[in-house]
C-alpha cells in the first residue's frame, strides 16, 4: 500500500528508555482549551494517535503555581489534584500506540501570573515579556529559589509519570520557558554561577536534567525543546551559540527538540514562510549529538519529510499545524493515500484561539476541537438521514466543505456555481501576494469531490429561486458568499461615507478581478484583518503610490493574533507604503480624501486619484430570501429544507465558512436541539 520511498518515515526510533513506533512527532501545540477543557483536548490528542503519530504531546503545562503565562488556556500541574485530568489525556494519547508526552513549562519572565497573583520569578529582574506589554515586572530568583525550582521540576516529573506520560519535554524555545531564559543573555544578567559564560548559563538545564533522570529517567524519555535562534543578534541566544550549547552538552536530553527563537518565527504563516523554512538553522546539529533530533517546518509533503531524514538534518518529523489540519497525515502516507492529505494552508487561524483565549479553529479541519464537544471525527461522518439529495448553491469554502462532508454521509450532492471556477473567495484570494497556499482549501475539496460518484458539479450555473423550485432537490443549501462594500460602512462608519461624483472607488473584489488602480491611491482599512495589508502590498507591487489609512493603532491589527502583524508592517514599509495610523476617512473627494484623527477629530487632506475601501462585506443572501418568500411552493417542488450558511449568512474568515459548511452537513436530517446547548462542556466542580 505504502510507497517504499516513504518506508524510512515508519522506522521506530528510540527516545531514552522508550521507542516511538515511527518518525511522526506531534510537537507540543496550543489549542485554546487547556485545563479548562480537558476532555476536548484529550479527545483531540487521541484522534492524532489514531491518525498514526508515533509521538503525541500536550500543549504547555504550567508546572508550578508561581509561574503562569495565561490564566486559561494552558494545562496545569500544580498539585496532585491536576493528575486525573492529565491522566485522561495520556490514556487517550496511548490508546493507539503513540508515546504520550507532556511539556513542562516554567514561564519565568513570560508569566505575568494574573490568576495566581504570585510575584513573577525570573532568571533576572525584568519587565514581563508578553504580547500585551503587561505592566508587571519579575524579580530575580535567589540561589535557594533556583534550588526550589529544581525540586519543583522533579516533583512535576514524578506527577507526570503518575499521570501516565512516557515523555517529558523541558520547554525553552519561542522565547518561552525558563531554560531559554537561563541560556539567553537577553534574559540572564546574573553574575553568579548561573550567569555569564555559556557554561554557566547552561548549568540550570544540566542540573534539572540530572535531577529528573535520577527520579524518572529509567522509565521516561526526557526531551529538551530549545530555541534555534532568538533573532536579536549576538545579545540573544543566537544559532551559533545554540550550536555551542549542544556541542558542550551533546547527550544531555534523550532527544533534542529544535524550534525557532520566537513563536512568530517558528510558526510563521505561509504568507511569509515556506515549508521547511528552519532547515538552515537545524542543518548540521545532528552531527553534534548521538541523540535523535526533531525539528518543525510546517511539513506536509512526505517527500520533503524523507529529504529531511535522508539528508541527515532530522531524525523525527515534528509537526504542529500539519497535524491539526490533518490528524491522519501519517496514516494516509502509510496507506498510500498521499492525495488525501489535507495540507495545512499556513493561515495561523489555529493560533488565534490561543491568542483570544478561545478554543482553536482550523481552516482546513473544521472538526478540530469539536472531536469531544460535538463528537466530530475528521475522517468519519455520521450516518445519512432520511432524505437523499442536496443542492448546494455556491462553491466557496462553505459550499465545498458541505459537499465533501455530505457526500461522505451518503447524500447525492449537486453543486451549482455561477462562475467558471470553483472555490469562491479562495479562488480569488489565492492570487493575492503571499496567499497561494490558501488555495489548498479549494484544491483539496475539489479533488476529493472529483473522486466521488455521488457528486455533480455545475460551473457557470447562476441559479435563481425559479430554477431551484423546478429542479426537485429535497434540500437546498445556500452558500452564495458575500462581496466587499464600496461605501465605507464598517466600524468607523455605520452609514455610507460621502463620496464625490467622479471619485474612483475600488474594493478588494475589484483588485482580485484585476482592476488595480495606479497613481496616488489611498487604501482605507476599517476591516483590520489581512485584506487591507495584502491589497496595499498588491497595489505597491503594481506601481501605485499607496497611503494606507486605518483608524487602528496597527496595520492589519487582528493579525497580531496570527503572529504576522509586525511582518506585515515591515513588508509594507519596505515597499514604500505610507502608513497612517489612528486616522479614519470622513469624505472621499474626486482627487483626495479627508481624514480625521481617531482621538481628536482633527482633519487632514490626503491626495488620492483612487480610493480602495477595505471596509466590511455584505452577504449575498437575496436568493435565500427569494426562496423563503415562496415557502408555500416548497412542498410541490419536493423541497424539505432551505438553509443559509457561510459568508452568505454572516461574513467571516475562511475558517468560519468551512466550519459552517461542515456543521450544515453534520446536522442535515438530524432532529433540531431546540433550546439545548449544541455542544458538550465541562463545568468547574463546586467545592463542598
Ligand atoms: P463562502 O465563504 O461562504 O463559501 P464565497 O464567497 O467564497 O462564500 O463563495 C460563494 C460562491 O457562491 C461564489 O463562488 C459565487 O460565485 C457563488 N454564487 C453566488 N450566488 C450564486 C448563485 N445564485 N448561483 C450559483 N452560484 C452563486
Ligand atoms: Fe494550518 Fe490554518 Fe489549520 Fe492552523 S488553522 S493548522 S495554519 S490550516
Amino acid at each position: 500500500m505504502r510507497d517504499a520511498r516513504y518506508d524510512i518515515l515508519f522506522e521506530p526510533i528510540r527516545i531514552g528508555p522508550l521507542t516511538a513506533k515511527n518518525r511522526f512527532y506531534q510537537v507540543p501545540h496550543c489549542n485554546g482549551g487547556g485545563y479548562r477543557d480537558p476532555s476536548a483536548a484529550a479527545e483531540m490528542r487521541k484522534i492524532k494517535a489514531e491518525g498514526g503519530w508515533g509521538v503525541v504531546f500536550t500543549e504547555q503545562c504550567e508546572m508550578h503555581h508561581t509561574s503562569e503565562i495565561t490564566p486559561f488556556i494552558e494545562l496545569r500541574l500544580w498539585d496532585d489534584a491536576d493528575i486525573p485530568s492529565l491522566n485522561r489525556m495520556s490514556d487517550a494519547m496511548k490508546e493507539h500506540g503513540a508515546l504520550a508526552g507532556i511539556q513542562l513549562a516554567y514561564s519565568g519572565v513570560n508569566g505575568p501570573n494574573f490568576y495566581t497573583r504570585e510575584v513573577p520569578r525570573a532568571v533576572s529582574a525584568q519587565p514581563i515579556r508578553t504580547f500585551t506589554n503587561d505592566p508587571v515586572q519579575a524579580r530575580a530568583l535567589s540561589k535557594s529559589e533556583i534550588g526550589d525550582l529544581r525540586r519543583w521540576f522533579v516533583t512535576a516529573a514524578k506527577r507526570s509519570k503518575a499521570a501516565g506520560f512516557d515523555l517529558l519535554c523541558l520547554y525553552g524555545a519561542h522565547g518561552f520557558g525558563i531554560f531559554q531564559h537561563f541560556l539567553s543573555r537577553a534574559t540572564n544578567h546574573r553574575t553568579d554561577e548561573y550567569g555569564g559564560s555559556l557554561e554557566n548559563r547552561s548549568r540550570f538545564a544540566r542540573e534539572v536534567v540530572a535531577d529528573i533522570r535520577d527520579a524518572v529517567g529509567d522509565t521516561m524519555g526526557l526531551t529538551m525543546r530549545v530555541s534555534l535562534d532568538e533573532t536579536i543578534g549576538t545579545l540573544g541566544f543566537s544559532n551559533a551559540e545554540m550550536r555551542e550549547f549542544i556541542e558542550m552538552n551533546r547527550n544531555l536530553p534523550d532527544l533534542w527538540d529544535l524550534a525557532h527563537g520566537t513563536w512568530e518565527d517558528c510558526s510563521g504563516p505561509s504568507r511569509f514562510k515556506e515549508e521547511a523554512a528552519q532547515e538552515v538553522l537545524v542543518k548540521g546539529i545532528k552531527e553534534m549529538t548521538d541523540k535523535p533530533v526533531v525539528g518543525v517546518g510546517r511539513f506536509t509533503s512526505p517527500d520533503v519529510m524523507v529529504k529531511m531524514i535522508r539528508s541527515g538534518t532530522l531524525d523525527l518529523i515534528g509537526c504542529a499545524r500539519p497535524s491539526i489540519a490533518d490528524p491522519f497525515l501519517p496514516r494516509k502516507i502509510e496507506e498510500g493515500r498521499i492525495e488525501d492529505i489535507r495540507e495545512c494552508i499556513g493561515c495561523n487561524i489555529c493560533i488565534t484561539g490561543d491568542m483570544t483565549m478561545s478554543l482553536s479553529r482550523c481552516t482546513q479541519n473544521p472538526t478540530f476541537m469539536e472531536e469531544w464537544r460535538k463528537g466530530w471525527h475528521p475522517e468519519r461522518m455520521n450516518d445519512k438521514g432520511e432524505s437523499s439529495n442536496v443542492l448546494i448553491v455556491g462553491s466557496g469554502p462553505a459550499g465545498l466543505e458541505a459537499a465533501w462532508a455530505l457526500c461522505r454521509r451518503g447524500y447525492d450532492v449537486a453543486v451549482a456555481e455561477a462562475r467558471d471556477v470553483l472555490g469562491g473567495r479562495v479562488a480569488r484570494e489565492r492570487i493575492l501576494p503571499g496567499l497561494s497556499a490558501w488555495g489548498r482549501v479549494q484544491d483539496y475539496r475539489e479533488y476529493q469531490l472529483s473522486q466521488r460518484a455521488n457528486v455533480e458539479i455545475y460551473r457557470e450555473s447562476p441559479l435563481d429561486a425559479e430554477s431551484i423550485l423546478e429542479f426537485g432537490f429535497e434540500n437546498i443549501a445556500i452558500a452564495t458568499g458575500s462581496h466587499w462594500r464600496a461605501d465605507g460602512v464598517a466600524r468607523q462608519h455605520v452609514t455610507p461615507i460621502p463620496i464625490a461624483k467622479g471619485a474612483q472607488v475600488f474594493t478588494p473584489d475589484d483588485l482580485m478581478e484585476g482592476r488595480v488602480p495606479g497613481g496616488k491611491v489611498v487604501l482605507y482599512d476599517d476591516d483590520h484583518y489581512y485584506m487591507g495589508g495584502v491589497c496595499a502590498e498588491l497595489l505597491a507591487r503594481s506601481g501605485a503610490e499607496v497611503t494606507l489609512i486605518t483608524p487602528s493603532a496597527y496595520v492589519s491589527d487582528w493579525t497580531n493574533n496570527t503572529l504576522e502583524q509586525a511582518t506585515i508592517h515591515a513588508r509594507l514599509a519596505e515597499l514604500g507604503v505610507r502608513i497612517v495610523l489612528n486616522r479614519g476617512v470622513t469624505e472621499v473627494g474626486a482627487d483626495h480624501v479627508m481624514s480625521d484623527c481617531t482621538y481628536t477629530g482633527a482633519l487632514e487632506r490626503y491626495d488620492a486619484e483612487a480610493v480602495v475601501m477595505v471596509a466590511s462585506r455584505q452577504s449575498e443572501d437575496a436568493l435565500y430570501h427569494a426562496l423563503m418568500a415562496r415557502q408555500a411552493e416548497w412542498a410541490d417542488a419536493g423541497i424539505r429544507s432551505v438553509k443559509l450558511f457561510g459568508d452568505a449568512e454572516a461574513p467571516g474568515p475562511i475558517a468560519w465558512a468551512t466550519y459552517a459548511g461542515h456543521r450544515y452537513a453534520r446536522e442535515l436530517d438530524v432532529p433540531e436541539l431546540g433550546d439545548a446547548l449544541p455542544f458538550r462542556r465541562e463545568i468547574t466542580q463546586l467545592a463542598p
